[in-house]
């Protein structure tokens, strides 16, 4: 992992996919606390954000993590390695995207603060799954809340899918599909009603 790589994390952390497919001999490496399923093909897939993802942004088995970790590369990495941004122009990509999370869950927890709202609110579906409980447990969301996550959110995720990802949560929509397609439709409609206003 490049210094690039350390500040992002976004491709271990399961910020950009739910989880990834691995041999069943490097199961071993990834030690007790990794999460892994197998599928309804009988392949093995570890869960992300991955355990061996440590708060620094290393990888702590680097020596040995499973191939799809060695030959992944996204698009913002290509476009360094290509000489299209330079390195620095790839850390302000990837610090304007944590900042834009970090707004997006300031303000959702502003809205809602009895919702503990934790920092990566578009992978996995979280987003869309807190709201979801927060609307079931009686919170009330006001249009303009509404509009306001749903612009912060859409907004994430056509800059990861721009810069890093272009099929950006995919993933995500066919892991989570019924709760996704509730909450977007249910978040869609209120910032239509918030333009209307
Ligand atoms: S998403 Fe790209 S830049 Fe970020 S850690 Fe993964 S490969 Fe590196
Ligand atoms: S094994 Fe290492 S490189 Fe692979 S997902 Fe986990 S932390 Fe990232």
């Amino acid at each position: 992992m490049g210094d690039l790589c350390v500040k992002c994390t976004m491709c271990c952390n399961g910020t950009l996919y739910p989880k990834m497919p691995i041999k069943p001999s490097e199961r071993e490496a990834l030690g007790p606390a990794a999460e892994i399923h197998v599928n309804s093909q009988g392949g093995l897939e570890l869960a992300l954000g991955c355990r061996c993802l440590s708060d620094a942004g290393a990888c702590q088995i680097y020596e040995r993590p499973p191939s799809v970790c060695r030959s992944y590369s996204c698009s913002l990495l290509e476009s360094v390695k290509k000489g299209e941004f330079t390195a620095e122009e790839a850390l302000a990509i990837v610090d304007e995207l944590h900042g834009m999370f970090d707004k997006l869950q300031k303000f959702c927890q502003s809205v809602m603060p009895e919702v503990e709202w934790p920092y990566l609110l578009v992978g996995r579906g979280v987003l869309m799954e807190l709201l979801a409980k927060a609307e079931a447990g009686g919170a009330v969301l006001s249009r303009y809340d509404l509009a306001t996550i749903n612009t912060q959110q859409r907004f994430i995720v056509q800059y990861i899918r721009q810069h890093l990802d272009v099929k950006f949560m995919q993933p995500f929509v066919e892991h989570d599909a019924m709760l996704g397609e509730r909450a977007v439709k249910a978040m869609n409609e209120a910032a239509e009603q918030f333009a209307k206003a």
